[in-house]
């Protein structure tokens, strides 16, 4: 059996400072595993089954300064297919989906609002981690003249469903990509939206990935983030419980640890909210390991609540 191979980061990956304190130890450091030991961190929440954490002393982002190498990581997503575990309902987490799409509708609004009212505009999307395109469908029910939604989902088994669920658009061009440089080698296009949910948290080389995006959009356009914020108020109550502490994070990202990278890039913070999911107890319950089926009155009844989330929009910074 093949042990993993650990590959150093030793500066923060959001702003670069090589200054830090370990912040928050676990399980997974040695390094003395194989893919297939790992994969079941990968799958479930087990508090401490992560690698190290870092906190950067200039930003207070967090993070591992050993993470599987690129290679392993492929190979792990490859064997875990769609078995990740799912504690939420499609339809609670489409609603969830149609508050991040009513936020983009107001930005994107605002960016374009003469090319939009004339008609001169139509928008071209990029969506990375798609899943089976639930925000797809919350973004394709506004009113915005979207002409093109391309996606990028690693997962190989969700491609058919997220295919199928784009395919009801008509007169819509998509295209379905397994990763972003098969976006970025595959034609010269520029988007004038690119839309992370929780994906950069997963980038184990954020600096390159950011560079890439920032290639692929139109010189008006905007990229939208969300992330999870290890500064959360939630955060310092759950601590070593805080489910985004896990092997699939090699970094927690803080307000201003976004603000950082994005000078880095040159890139600008057009606006930054802070975002709430739409939850019910049931997957509160089944978060905490209880086996809860089709639960009954009040544990299906949906609620927002702060998960500790942020979102960012960006765009390129203008030469003066
Ligand atoms: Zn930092």
């Amino acid at each position: 059996m093949n042990r993993i191979i650990l590959k150093e980061r030793l500066s923060c990956p959001l702003c670069q400072s090589g200054e830090n304190i370990l912040a928050r130890r676990g399980v997974l450091n040695d390094g003395n595993f194989t893919i297939e030991q790992l994969a079941k961190y990968w799958i479930r929440f087990i508090p401490g089954g992560h690698f190290d954490y870092f906190k950067c002393k200039a930003c207070s982002s967090m993070f591992n300064k050993y993470y599987p190498c690129e290679k392993d990581l492929d190979a792990l997503y490859n064997k875990l297919g769609a078995n990740m575990e799912v504690y939420s309902e499609p339809e609670i987490l489409f609603e969830t989906q149609k508050k991040y799409a009513n936020y983009l509708f107001k930005v994107i609004s605002k960016t374009y609002k003469g090319d939009l009212s004339d008609n001169k505009k139509s928008l071209r999307f990029l969506e990375i981690g798609s899943d089976d395109g639930k925000l797809a469908k919350a973004c394709l029910g506004i009113q915005l003249p979207i002409c093109q939604y391309d996606c990028i989902e690693p997962n190989a088994n969700l491609k058919n469903q997220l295919h199928e669920n784009l395919s009801i658009y008509q007169g819509l061009k998509s295209n379905i990509y397994r990763s972003l440089s098969e976006v970025s080698g595959s034609k010269n296009i520029k988007y004038d939206l690119i839309v992370g949910i929780h994906v950069l948290d997963h980038i184990a080389d954020l600096h390159n990935y950011l560079i890439q995006m920032k290639d692929l959009l139109d010189k008006n356009g905007l990229m939208f983030f969300v992330f999870h914020n290890p500064n959360s108020l939630l955060t310092k109550v759950l601590r070593r419980f805080w489910p985004p502490f896990c092997s699939q994070h090699p970094q927690l990202i803080t307000r201003n640890g976004m603000i950082k990278a994005a000078a880095i890039q040159n890139l600008k913070v057009v606006s930054t909210l802070k975002t709430t999911n739409r939850i019910n107890l049931k997957q509160i319950f089944r978060m905490a390991g209880f086996k809860i089926n089709k639960g009954i009155g009040l544990l299906n009844h949906g609620f927002d609540l702060n998960l500790g989330n942020h979102g960012f929009v960006l765009t390129h910074k203008k030469d003066l």
